[in-house]
Order: structure tokens, then sequence, then C-alpha cells
């Protein structure tokens, strides 16, 4: 009998630690996944990773992290994009970027839409205009001619930033 509870109680014990390994893992992942710099949560589609001082931050999209470069003056090197269609990683020297399009997943909000049907640009936001990572030259341009803006290669993208 004594043997049966102090058994019950090891598995009762077990059953608490894995399940406070797996809260405490969660909470760690959603943390990880927040944007280094304007702490949005990052979309895994959008999802950018730069060397910043040598360290590995992930951010919430490409302007986001080439801008710490502007923000803080220290060497960023974008390491890895996401491609926004299929939600591949991709090499930053062999991918396209979008920029300008009508859809931007960082703003929550859509801007508000002034008289003349531009939209008013409340204050500044390092995320917009939107910049979306393509893995494909031709996917990129199939999504401008649908959304709008321009594609360009994303390493000429990021050398507009390094001034
Ligand atoms: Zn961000």
């Amino acid at each position: 009998m004594q043997r049966k509870s102090i058994l019950a109680s090891i598995v009762a014990i077990l059953a608490l630690s894995v399940l406070g390994y797996s809260a405490w893992n969660f909470v760690k992942e959603r943390s990880a996944q927040s944007c280094k710099a304007c702490t949005r949560p990052v979309h895994s589609h959008m999802k950018t990773v730069a060397v910043l001082d040598g360290k590995r931050e992930v951010y919430c999209c490409p302007a986001c992290a080439l801008s710490e470069h502007q923000q803080s003056g220290k060497q960023v090197q974008v390491v890895e994009l996401t491609d926004y269609l299929s939600n591949e990683p991709v090499e930053p020297e062999r991918g396209f970027v979008v920029r300008n399009g009508d859809v931007n997943p960082c703003l929550q909000h859509h801007p508000a839409v002034g008289e003349n049907n531009q939209p008013l640009q409340a204050h500044f936001d390092r995320c917009s205009p939107s910049v979306l990572a393509f893995q494909d030259q031709k996917a990129a341009a199939a999504f401008a001619g649908e959304h709008g803006g321009q594609v360009v290669k994303f390493s000429a993208f990021a050398s507009e930033f390094q001034r």
C-alpha cells in the first residue's frame, strides 16, 4: 500500500514537471518570436535573421533588420530571409524583395485614408513601406503585379541601408 502511494506521488511529480517544462518552453518560444528592433510578433513568413554585433537576432521583416544599422549605428548583416509565399528560408544573396506593395502584415491596422485617397502617414514606422522577401524573381514579379511595389534584388536593397 505504502509503495503504491509513493509511486503515485512520483508519477504526479513527474507529470507536473513535464507540464511545467513545456509551459516554460512555450513562454520561451513566444518571447523568441518577437522582433529584436520593434518587439512586434514575428510573422513566420517574414522572419528575418540578422547578425548584430556578432549575435543572431530575429526581426519581423527585412526593413526592420536593416534599419537597425541606421538606428543604432551597429553593423547588421542579414543572414536569412523567409520566402513570403512558401515560408522557406532564403539565402539573402539569392533573394528578392518586393517593396512598397500593399501587403504589410507588420502593420496591424490599415493606415487611415485621407480625402484624396492618400494614406495618412501619422508617424514614422520602421516596417513601412512594406518589404517582403521572395526566393524566386518571377514569383516576386507576379506578386508585385497584383499588389504593387517594385522587385529589387535583396543585395541591392540592403546596400541602400549601409550608407
Ligand atoms: Zn520589427
